[in-house]
């Protein structure tokens, strides 16, 4: 039954709308990290059939394919439907992406857009369920993508690199 459910998750993307960025927590590691801790079974991890991003960007600026970008990811809950799930590696909450890690965005915002024809939204993953008894503990262990990452330029340059130039700031 299990693995009936998780085969399921494994299906195309009908639909593509959005890249919706996220952040480790971790300040290194890189996709393999990622991948290991998603698939090993609960509770040392999720028990998916592969990472739940479709790419992680290292700390250096590589971008690392992560699962095939056209199957739904497991990245934004309620929201994976209609979007690619890019992790970059780091604590936004501490500090900003580096330079080389805006780049890889920026890139990658414009290769994905040429690859759907059209402009793609870019949103900041926001989770949308909140520990209303512990507010404070749920922000430090789990909120995405983190305050300093907001504040960077990352949906300026992305604007700047959108092919279509529709994208908003
Ligand atoms: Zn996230």
């Amino acid at each position: 039954m299990k693995q009936k459910w998780r085969n399921e998750r494994m299906k195309n993307r009908r639909k593509t709308e959005r890249i919706i960025l996220h952040h480790s927590l971790s300040g290194f590691g890189d996709v393999e990290n990622i991948r290991r801790w998603h698939t090993m079974p609960p509770p040392a991890g999720h028990g998916w059939s592969d990472v739940g991003y479709h790419f992680v960007i290292t700390r250096d600026g590589i971008t690392q394919t992560g699962r095939d970008v056209r199957l739904v990811g497991a990245h934004a809950f309620g929201r994976n439907r209609d979007s690619i799930g890019v992790c970059l590696i780091g604590n936004f909450h501490k500090y900003e992406p580096t330079y080389e890690q805006v780049e890889a965005v920026t890139r990658l915002y414009h290769q994905l857009c040429r690859m759907y024809s059209k402009s793609l939204k870019l949103e900041f993953h926001r989770p949308h369920i909140f520990n209303l008894f512990e507010p404070n503990d749920y922000q430090i262990f789990n909120a995405c993508t983190g305050s300093k990452m907001d504040r960077c330029d990352i949906r300026e340059q992305c604007a700047k690199a959108d092919p279509y130039g529709e994208v908003q700031t």
